[in-house]
């Protein structure tokens, strides 16, 4: 990439709405429409971190480090340059109503689909509700871009964005979607595809933190499916990392006010769910938060504990002997 495509970038990315998209606030303004405050990249408690939106330029008098949007997204979500740009560009690309088109084409599909609508069925998303709730759709697979185009989308928005392939064809197929902010996750039906897929760029924060972060107790579990039967099964306080890997995100967000989070993460064979729980409950005791290990019956995740007959009480009791 050139010096001048950098440049470009950089003008399309200021430095300012790009940290406050990353929750950075401004504490006290300085000379010169400078402005100090936390520093994101490491913890601060006194504001070391001094931002010029003039310049596009930080520097933080804390660790000592600085430089353009390209360094801070580098250190922020930890990548090397190239990724970095890579990241800034998907980060830009992706335009909200291009998702929120593609998101609404693929809830029109998943009634046409009864194959879709019995997957649901059978992993225990069984209430009209909790599908109006999520927002779930299902891709088909071939007919989103005829769909996105015909509404004045580029195919080569469509590509940026990961919705289709270079040569133009879908990129989810058979896949039910779940929109996340800023992406969209997909889940396949087909044994022989990656279960997993997200569009490039970052997953998002914590799913549907906005209702959840009031409770003074949080349940959280790993994957869509497990969201989807504890609200079901009547507990709201529940929310979603999308993998047992938080980024930096999510974890400031548990970490946002006094609160018990009860870890459910898959109590699966190797035992890597529970590894990442007891790694995460630590990190989360140090900040001050109460953490609690959540114990599955073996081999079990809280979709398979619902799908199989577990009821409410019985989990009601897990969370209560969580340690
Ligand atoms: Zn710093």
């Amino acid at each position: 990439m050139n010096r001048q495509a950098l440049d470009e970038l950089k003008q399309q990315i200021p430095l300012m709405g790009y940290l406050q998209a990353h929750d950075w606030s401004p504490a006290r303004p300085l000379s010169g429409g400078r402005w100090m405050g936390l520093c994101p990249l490491h913890e601060d408690h006194k504001p070391s971190f001094l931002v010029d939106p003039n310049k596009d330029l930080f520097y933080c008098y804390g660790c000592g480090r600085g430089g353009d949007v390209i360094r801070f997204a580098e250190l922020y979500h930890q990548v090397k340059f190239p990724q970095a740009v890579a990241l800034l560009h998907q980060w830009r690309g992706v335009e909200p109503s291009l998702l929120l088109e593609a998101a609404r084409f693929y809830r029109i599909q998943l009634h046409r689909h009864s194959e879709a609508v019995a997957y649901l069925y059978q992993r225990g998303v069984r209430s009209l509700a909790t599908i109006e709730l999520m927002r779930i759709g299902y891709a088909p697979g071939g007919c989103l871009r005829g769909w996105l185009t015909q509404l004045g989308y580029s195919m080569s928005a469509l590509y940026q964005a990961g919705l289709v392939t270079g040569i133009g064809y879908d990129a989810y197929v058979r896949r039910i979607v779940f929109p996340l902010e800023g992406n969209l996750y997909g889940r396949s039906l087909s044994a022989d595809a990656p279960p997993h897929r997200f569009l490039p760029g970052a997953k998002g924060g914590l799913y549907g933190w906005e209702q959840v972060h009031r409770y003074p107790e949080v349940i959280l579990v790993e994957g869509l499916f497990d969201y989807a039967v504890l609200w079901e099964a009547g507990f709201q306080n529940v929310t979603c990392s999308m993998g047992t890997h938080l980024n930096a995100r999510q974890f400031r967000q548990l970490c946002d006010a006094p609160r018990t989070v009860y870890l459910t993460f898959d109590a699966d064979g190797n035992g890597s769910g529970q590894q990442a729980a007891q790694c995460l409950s630590q990190n989360l005791w140090e900040r001050g938060i109460t953490a609690r290990l959540v114990s599955l019956p073996q081999g079990h995740d809280p979709n398979s504990f619902f799908v199989q007959g577990g009821e409410a009480r019985q989990f009601r009791s897990l969370l209560e002997a969580a340690q």
